[in-house]
C-alpha cells in the first residue's frame, strides 16, 4: 500500500469542535484526489474526544487511525507519536480546532510537489488577541537572533514535510522539544506559504500563559545555548566591574577616611548582582531540567491504544475497556 499524504493532528479536549473538523477535513482530502491516512492522537482527553475519535474511526476505517495515550504528554509530544507511526510519503500537522482550515491542506501539498522539502505557513489574518500577537511577533524576534531558524510565524501548525525529515524527527530522542523548529534543522528546501487563519471553532485554547512561557523557553533552549553563554559573559563583565569598584572604594577609603554615607549605594549594587545571579542560577536550572529529563530516559509518552486497520486489528480489540474506563472517567 502506497500513501501519499498522512495528516497528524492532536487532540485534546476537543469535543465541541470535532464534528466540525470531520464534516470538513475528509471531504477536503477527498477532493485532492490521492491516497491518504489521518492519524488522530488524542492527548488523554478527560472530556468526549476520545470517544468521538472512536466513532469516527468506525466510519472511515480505510482512512483513519487513532492513538490514545494513556494521559496528557502535551501537543507536540502526540504530533511525535503520530510521526513515529504515520506511513505516508509526505506528512502534514493540523490543529484540531479548524483555526487552521482543512482547505489549505492542498495547496501545501502542491508547494511540495515544486521539490522543497518543508513548507511552512503564515497565517494571513491572525485571529488571536492582541497579546498573544504581540508577545509571539517578540519571541520570534528572539529566536531569529540566536538560532539559525527562520520562520516568520512560529505559532501556526499547519505545516507539510517530506519523509526524510519525518524520518530525521524520530531519530531524535528529546524529551521537549518544538516540531517545526526541529524540522526546520533538518529542511534542505524549507519554504513558507500564506495561509488563511480563522477563529477557534469551538472551545478555549489550551495553552495559558505559563504554557506559553514554557513553550518558548523550550524553543530557545533546545536550539541554542546563547541565552546560558550571553549570561556568563555579562557575569564576567559585572564582576570586572565590581573589582573595579571595589579598588575605587579603598582608594576613597585611604584618601578620605570612614564614611557612612555610601551604605544604601551599595545596598543596591548588591542587590543588583544577586539579581543577576539568581536569574543566572535559573537560567542554568533550564538546561540542567533538561538534562536531567534526558537522562532518566523515561518513554516520552505511554499509548493506551491503537486503533487502526489491517496488522494493528488485534490491538483494535484489545484495549476497548480500558478506553472506556478512560471515557466514563471525563464524566
Ligand atoms: N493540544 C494537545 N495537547 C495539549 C494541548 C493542546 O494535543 O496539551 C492540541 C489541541 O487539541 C489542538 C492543538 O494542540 O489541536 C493546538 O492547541 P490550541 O488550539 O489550544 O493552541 P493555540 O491555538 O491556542 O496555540
Ligand atoms: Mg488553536
Amino acid at each position: 500500500m502506497n500513501i501519499e499524504l498522512s495528516v497528524v493532528i492532536p487532540v485534546y479536549n476537543e469535543e465541541q469542535g470535532l464534528a466540525a473538523l470531520f464534516a470538513r477535513l475528509y471531504p477536503a482530502l477527498d477532493a485532492l484526489g490521492i491516497s491518504y491516512e489521518i492519524l488522530f492522537v488524542n492527548d488523554g482527553s478527560r472530556d468526549r474526544s476520545a470517544a468521538m475519535l472512536r466513532g469516527q474511526f468506525q466510519q472511515r476505517p480505510d482512512v483513519t487511525r487513532v492513538i490514545l495515550f494513556n494521559g496528557n504528554y502535551g501537543q507536540h509530544m502526540a504530533i511525535m507519536a503520530g510521526f513515529e507511526r504515520v506511513r505516508g510519503r509526505r506528512i502534514v500537522t493540523l490543529d484540531a480546532d479548524l483555526q487552521n482550515p482543512p482547505e489549505e491542506i492542498g495547496r501545501l501539498v502542491a508547494k511540495m510537489d515544486e521539490g522543497y522539502d518543508y513548507v511552512g505557513s503564515i497565517r494571513r489574518i491572525r485571529q488571536d488577541s492582541a497579546f498573544r500577537h504581540y508577545a509571539s511577533k517578540a519571541m520570534n524576534l528572539l529566536r531569529e537572533r540566536i538560532t539559525r531558524i527562520r520562520m516568520t510565524d512560529q505559532g501556526c501548525m499547519l505545516r507539510a514535510y517530506s519523509r526524510d525529515i519525518i524520518d530525521a524527527i524520530n531519530s531524535c530522542r528529546e524529551v521537549s522539544t518544538y516540531i517545526p523548529a526541529l524540522a526546520y534543522t533538518f529542511a534542505q528546501r524549507p519554504v513558507e506559504i500564506e495561509v488563511e487563519h480563522e477563529e477557534r471553532a469551538a472551545g478555549v485554547s489550551k495553552y495559558s500563559l505559563y504554557q506559553l512561557i514554557r513553550l518558548n523557553f523550550d524553543l530557545v533552549t533546545a536550539f541554542s545555548l546563547v541565552p546560558l553563554q550571553l549570561f556568563s559573559l555579562a557575569g564576567m563583565l559585572i564582576s570586572l566591574l565590581s573589582i573595579l569598584f571595589v579598588g575605587f572604594l579603598a582608594i576613597r577609603r585611604l584618601l578620605i577616611g570612614p564614611e557612612a554615607e555610601g551604605v544604601f549605594t551599595l545596598f543596591g549594587i548588591v542587590f543588583f548582582l544577586l539579581g543577576i545571579a539568581l536569574f543566572g542560577i535559573g537560567l542554568l536550572g533550564e538546561y540542567v531540567g533538561r538534562i536531567s529529563q534526558q537522562v532518566r530516559q523515561r518513554p516520552r509518552y505511554l499509548i493506551e491504544a491503537l486503533l487502526e486497520q489491517g496488522e494493528a486489528e488485534a490491538a483494535l480489540l484489545r484495549p476497548a475497556p480500558a478506553a472506556a474506563k478512560q471515557d466514563s472517567g471525563a464524566g
